[in-house]
C-alpha cells in the first residue's frame, strides 16, 4: 500500500542506525534463483533439497558428487550486482547503513561495493571451500579445477578428508562469532530492513524479533508473506529492483 511506501521512506530517511537483512530474493534479477519463490530451487525440484544437508552429505559420495557438479555450473560464479544490490551501496554512502546480515553466498554485495567489512555472511561463502576435518580453508577455484579436471568428490589436500563448500548447510551449526556479530548488529540499530528473505531459516529469522524487541522499527520488502509481516512497521511486495531504490532515494 502507498501509506506503507511512505513510511518506510520517512523510517530509512530518519534512521540512525539501519541494518539491512537480505537473503535470495536480492539475487534473483542476477539469475541467482532463490530457494522458495515461484522459480525456486526447491519450487522447482523439492529432491534437490537433499544436497542441503549436512547428513546426506557426510553419508552419500552420490550426495557430494552431485554437489560438486552443481557447484561447477552455480549461476553465481558469472553474475553481476543488481539495483538492489546497489540501492544498499547508496544507503551505506550516506552513511547510515551500519551492516547488511545476509543469508546469501554468492558474495554479490561486495561485488556491488559494498564494504566488505559490514557484510556479514551468516551462510558463509560459495567463494571458499572448508575441509570437514582439519578445517584448512582454501579457495574455492582450486576445488572447481580439481573437479572438471575429473576428480567427482576431492578430498581435502592437507588430510584427505570430506571437502566442501564453505557455506552452511541446514543440520550445521552457524559460525558463533559470525552470529554474534548479526545480533549485536540487529540488538542496535533503530531500523532493520528485511528483504528478499521468506525469513523461514533460522536463526536469521530470528534475527528480526531479536531487533524488534530491543525496539528497532521493521520493513519487510519481500514479494511473498513472512511471519514477520504482522510485527513490521511496513510491509512492501514489490520487486525489489523497483522497491529497494524508491526507498532509498531521498
Ligand atoms: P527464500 O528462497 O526462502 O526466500 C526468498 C524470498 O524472496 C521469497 O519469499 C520470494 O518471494 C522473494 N523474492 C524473490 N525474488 C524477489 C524479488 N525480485 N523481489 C521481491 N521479492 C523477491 O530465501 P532465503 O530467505 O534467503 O532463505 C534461503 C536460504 O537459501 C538461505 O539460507 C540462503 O543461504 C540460501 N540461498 C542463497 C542464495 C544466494 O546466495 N543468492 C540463493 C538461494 C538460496
Amino acid at each position: 500500500p502507498a501509506e506503507d511506501i511512505q513510511r518506510a521512506r520517512e523510517l530509512v530517511a530518519g534512521a540512525g542506525r539501519l541494518v539491512a537483512m537480505t537473503g535470495a530474493g536480492v539475487s534473483t534479477d542476477s539469475g541467482i534463483p532463490d530457494f522458495r519463490g515461484p522459480n525456486g530451487v526447491w519450487t522447482r525440484n523439492p529432491g534437490a533439497e537433499k544436497l542441503s544437508n549436512i547428513r546426506d552429505y557426510v553419508a552419500s559420495k552420490d550426495v557430494r558428487e552431485q554437489s560438486w557438479q552443481a557447484r561447477v555450473g552455480h549461476p553465481g560464479w558469472h553474475a553481476k550486482p543488481n539495483r538492489a544490490h546497489e540501492a544498499l551501496v547508496e544507503l551505506e554512502r550516506d552513511g547510515r547503513l551500519s551492516a547488511i546480515i545476509t543469508q546469501n553466498i554468492d558474495g554479490l554485495h561486495q561485488k556491488a561495493g559494498s564494504d566488505p567489512e559490514r557484510v556479514i555472511e551468516l551462510h558463509g561463502t560459495m567463494f571458499e571451500t572448508v575441509c570437514l576435518s582439519c578445517a584448512e580453508r582454501r579457495d574455492m577455484r582450486e576445488a572447481l579445477d580439481r573437479v572438471r579436471a575429473g576428480e567427482s568428490d576431492p578430498p581435502c589436500l592437507a588430510c584427505g578428508g570430506i571437502l566442501k563448500s564453505a557455506t552452511i548447510s541446514f543440520g550445521q551449526a552457524l559460525d558463533t562469532e559470525v552470529l554474534d556479530r548479526a545480533k549485536t548488529e540487529a540488538m542496535s540499530c533503530d531500523v532493520l530492513l528485511a528483504a528478499g528473505t521468506s525469513l523461514t531459516v533460522h536463526p536469521a529469522a530470528g534475527l528480526v524479533g531479536l531487533a524488534a524487541s530491543a525496539g528497532a522499527s521493521v520493513i519487510v520488502c519481500n514479494a511473498s508473506e513472512t511471519p514477520y509481516d504482522s510485527a513490521a512497521s511496513a510491509v512492501l511486495r514489490g520487486p525489489l529492483g523497483d522497491v529497494l531504490p524508491a526507498l532509498t532515494r531521498s
